[in-house]
């Protein structure tokens, strides 16, 4: 039943209307909403042509035989991280729409009249201008950079890697959606908030090359290769959403070299798959072990209680000697291409081997998790807390084992049993038939093949 009414759901929102929020075709009376519930899910109504396109980009790529345009591996853990962050959305609605809706509430100076295309430009331009400065901080301002680094974590550039999201990073940009809430209405900057995000999943590509006189204004797939990429003249750069216009106006822009292709990924790659690691490391490094770091000599590197607060909110790549300059309300570097290498000749790209046994495992298991997902979507709001924590507990620990598996961690054979020895109790405990199936399935074939 649950299977034919998603199957239902899926081919529903395979709509060509639904296919136009991709592109940000839309007009501004068919996207006015008078309150923040009346705004459609519009995340889902796309998530249909997300995996239509992403599976075709797949073909184009195999076709055209270019193996390293993506990797098994590499695209679960993206379309995980993309799971987890919606996951993190308690109750559908973000952090900075909480925020945004109170002090929109209590603070707005002036009352723009939602029923009007004026407000709907202002509220597009606004979204776009707010999203520049968040990305800028989440990229610049010290720990933020923890926010947002996930999204930069692959090694690859498809679509997939617009997926792969920063858990917690709405926290990140906060403050920067509330910028707009003394002038747009709630349900106006939601609108917007979702087609500018959705908007950014077609430009992770490397097959849509440069497309001219569009380049001037748009954010592009040619310009989001140079934000991505961690080559020294890539690093900072291009931070828009929807337009590019910003990154002009303020000096961050950067065209896409011919003769330097972007390499993409961490200026350090992190080498795991580990779901949680990759999210929250970061956090660790710029929060805590940066300000005790030493010199050769054993001196500290940022002596003294203050300095070791400050760095916290310096840019990531800040070393004693760096030169920087206030921009809004952080510091920046002045040469962003400052100690960052130069690309290594011969790239090898973290991949660990796979057996065709341990794809098919945790492909069934990455299956299940976006059944059980897409079901919890819908009822969510409505389940007790303990069905809720157990839904979440079994999604995380999900997509957490299967990284350990990419990564040939030497405990997840045994975690992943535990794990299903508990999913079974608890399915026994709830009735819950087809996880129970799923699970005496799962443990049968770790014990014959993995
Ligand atoms: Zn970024
Ligand atoms: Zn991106």
């Amino acid at each position: 039943m649950a299977l034919s009414a998603n199957t239902k759901d899926f081919v529903a929102n395979l709509h060509p209307d639904n296919l136009r929020y991709l592109f940000y075709l839309v007009t501004p009376n068919e996207t006015t909403y008078y309150t923040v519930e009346e705004v459609p899910q519009f995340i889902t109504k796309v998530s249909g042509w997300f995996l239509i396109l992403l599976i075709l980009e797949f073909l184009v790529i195999w076709v055209k035989g270019h193996k390293d345009g993506f990797a098994y591996n590499d695209t679960i853990t993206s379309i995980s991280a993309g799971l987890f962050q919606q996951l993190l959305k308690i109750g559908g609605k973000t952090s900075s729409l909480a925020c945004y809706m109170y002090v929109h509430e209590h603070y707005r100076l002036v009352d723009m009249p939602i029923d009007s295309s004026f407000t709907w430009v202002v509220a597009f331009i606004l979204e776009d201008l707010g999203y520049y400065l968040a990305h800028r901080a989440i990229h610049e301002a010290g720990i933020f950079w923890s926010f947002h680094q996930m999204h930069h974590s692959s090694e690859y550039y498809n679509l997939s890697t617009a997926l792969r999201q920063g858990a917690v990073q709405e926290i990140g940009v906060t403050f920067f959606d509330c910028l707009q809430s003394f002038v747009v209405p709630p349900p106006m900057f939601l609108t917007h908030k979702l087609l500018n995000t959705i908007y950014q999943f077609w430009i992770h590509t490397e097959l849509i090359p440069n497309l001219g006189p569009i380049e001037f204004i748009f954010n592009t797939p040619s310009h989001h290769r140079v934000h991505h990429g961690r080559n020294p003249y890539c690093i900072d750069k291009n931070y828009g959403g929807t337009l590019i216009i910003w990154d002009r106006l303020f000096g961050t822009f950067e065209p896409e070299r011919r003769e330097e292709k972007p390499v993409y990924g961490l200026v350090e790659n992190v080498k795991s798959f580990n779901q949680l690691w990759l999210q929250f490391f970061e956090f660790k490094y710029l929060g805590w072990d940066k300000g005790r770091m030493t010199r050769k000599s054993g001196q500290p590197l940022f002596p003294g209680f203050l300095n070791k607060i400050k760095v916290i909110f310096l840019p990531a790549g800040y070393f004693p000697g760096t030169k920087t300059y206030q921009f809004f309300l952080w510091r920046t570097k002045c040469d962003t291409g400052e100690g960052i290498p130069r690309v290594e000749k011969n790239v090898v790209k973290y991949n660990p081997h796979l057996s065709l046994q341990h794809k098919f495992y945790t492909f069934l298991q990455f299956l299940v998790v976006m059944f059980v997902y897409f079901n919890f979507l819908k009822v969510r709001q409505t389940l007790p807390w303990t069905t809720f924590a157990m839904n979440m507990l079994y999604m995380i620990s999900t997509l957490q084992v299967i990284g350990m598996f990419f990564d040939q961690h030497k405990s997840a054979q045994k975690l992943e049993s535990i794990r299903q020895l508990c999913t079974t109790l608890y399915a026994v405990y709830t009735f819950n038939w087809p996880l129970l199936f799923v699970s005496l399935f799962s443990e049968c074939y770790l014990m014959q093949f993995v």
